[in-house]
């Protein structure tokens, strides 16, 4: 290939991941790719040398020019306050899209699901991983989950791109908005907004539980899933695990400028040094490095040599079953066979194929469907710690102190409603939340609810939490509690 090469940062990792990496790095040179590589340490040995998050202050600098890197499989020292390299990368990348596609091999690869082709996309960034927990009383804890429109436009863009890109046919978002319907309908108002762009796209929106279900018992049915981060942490482990073969699949991490590339297995310590890992996951991983760098000729000319090989039955151990594969090989063979297909396609298993030309990170996604509403401030939680006592009695304490055209609507206990006319049955816990609401629906004041904060510190209320309550052109921004 003519032209400047394009640089890459390369790690080796633990375990098998030196191994894994060699062979992966022999196959990519012999591919027609035009990569310069830059190696950094990470893992381990740099965890040992007390470096918290993994990696070397300098090992950035490469990962800031190169904007690419493909990673091999760490090991994660337990406990001693060491922090996951892969969530501190993505953090500081701002790595927004997790893409794992997750194929079945059938009849080469054992496996109940023989039509599998699924592709998860799952969000990276937001969610209950913003990591905001609090533990506010003796009994209760909390964890917030954060959705952002432009966060959950620039994965559902990014799936959609990704369909598109890929000839896919369908997208399919998972969210839980039955439940809830503020931060779950958020993700799925904008995939709606979005789908309606993309009208050659089919799309559908799946309660997450019978979602998972399906996808588990028919995964078929689904081309590209589109989910928010916790539900994609799980159902894509769900996804790579069905296909028979996890240590086959690659996956992506992709942001605005920088995007990762790594196997989707660990550093497997015991077959280290052995010779005998499956290096599939991160040569699946490198070509979708290639296809992100613009460079989509290698990338299938690597991914057709590796279906052949399959085919083939040229396989290491993990996957080698008698009476379907021909020859049980090492990793260092495996990367040989496979570089002597380089150029073959597969007859049976549907061959790879990507747009020449065609770049599929679509960095730098443009946000588009953010619309400025009138917000107006109508009321507030206040969340206090209290043992004891039912919301009659709380409502008996609070009451005289509610004033300034504010008025007490509900107290709830675990979002359900204890007053007024609460259910004798209801368990309380030590966390009590009271909403004020300005009486006849006025707009409520700033100041009349600090007032009301420091009348009820006065009065030894321990407030634990406050939350306003706005409405958003007309539209009340804030759940109800059950039964209110
Ligand atoms: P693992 O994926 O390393 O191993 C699970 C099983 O799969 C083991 O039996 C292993 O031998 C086998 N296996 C994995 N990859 C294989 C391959 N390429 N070829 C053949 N067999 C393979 O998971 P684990 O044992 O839970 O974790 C081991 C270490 O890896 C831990 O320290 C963990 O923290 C780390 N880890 C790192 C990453 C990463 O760097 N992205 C991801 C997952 C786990």
């Amino acid at each position: 290939m003519s032209g400047e090469p394009t640089p890459i940062t390369i790690a080796r990792g633990d375990g098998i991941g030196p191994e894994i990496m060699d062979a992966t790095l022999e196959v990519l040179q012999a591919s027609g790719a035009n990569l310069a590589f830059e190696e950094i340490q990470i893992g381990e040995s740099v965890y040992k040398r007390g470096i918290l998050n993994g990696m070397e202050p300098s090992a950035w600098d490469s990962l800031r020019r190169t904007k690419v890197f493909l990673k091999a499989p760490i090991t994660t020292p337990q406990g001693g306050g060491y922090k996951s390299l892969n969530v501190t990368i993505r953090g500081a990348l701002g790595l927004f899209a997790n893409i794992r596609p997750c194929v079945s091999y059938h009849p080469f690869v054992n496996t109940k699901h023989p039509q599998m082709d699924v592709v998860i996309v799952r969000e990276n960034e937001e969610d209950l991983y913003a990591g905001i927990e609090y533990r506010q009383t003796q009994d209760v804890t909390q964890a917030v989950k954060l959705i952002s429109r432009p966060g959950s436009e620039k994965i559902i863009r990014y799936a959609f791109e990704y369909a598109r890109a890929n000839h896919r046919h369908k997208v399919t978002a998972f969210v839980k908005d039955n439940i809830m319907k503020i931060s779950d309908g958020l993700f799925h108002r904008v995939f709606d907004e979005i789908a309606a762009e993309y009208p050659e796209i089919e799309h559908e929106t799946m309660i997450v539980d019978i979602g998972a279900a399906r996808l588990a018992d028919t995964p078929e049915q689904f081309d590209v899933i589109v989910t928010l981060n916790l539900y994609g942490d799980i159902i894509s482990d769900i996804a790579a695990q069905i296909t028979g073969s996890v240590g086959l699949a690659g996956s992506s991490n992709i942001g605005d400028q920088c995007a990762m590339f790594e196997a989707i297995h660990g550093s497997a310590p015991t077959i280290a040094g052995k010779g005998i890992a499956n290096p599939s996951g991160l040569i699946l991983a490198s070509v979708m490095m290639l296809v992100h760098i613009g460079q989509a000729e290698a990338a299938e000319r690597i991914h057709n040599a590796w279906l052949k090989m399959i085919e083939d039955g040229i396989h290491t151990v993990d996957i080698f079953k008698r009476g379907v594969s021909k020859a049980r090989v090492g990793t260092r063979d495996f990367a040989q066979n496979l570089i002597d297909r380089l150029g073959d396609r597969p007859t049976t298993l549907t061959p790879a194929s990507y747009e020449v030309g065609a770049k599929a990170s679509f960095a730098g996604i443009e946000l588009k469907s953010r619309k400025d509403t009138t917000k107006r401030l109508v009321g507030c939680d206040i969340f206090v710690d209290h043992t004891g006592g039912d919301g009659d009695a709380m409502a008996q304490r609070v009451l005289p102190l509610v004033k300034d055209g504010l008025k007490l609507m509900v107290i709830s206990n675990r979002g359900q409603k204890v007053w007024p006319e609460g259910a004798p049955e209801t368990f309380c816990t030590d966390h009590w939340r009271l909403r004020v609401m300005g009486e006849a629906d006025a707009t409520v004041t700033q100041n009349a609810i600090a007032e009301l904060i420091v009348r009820m510190a006065d009065a030894g209320f321990d407030i634990v939490q406050t939350a306003r309550l706005y409405t958003f052109d007309g539209v009340p921004g804030f759940s109800l509690s059950q039964g209110q």
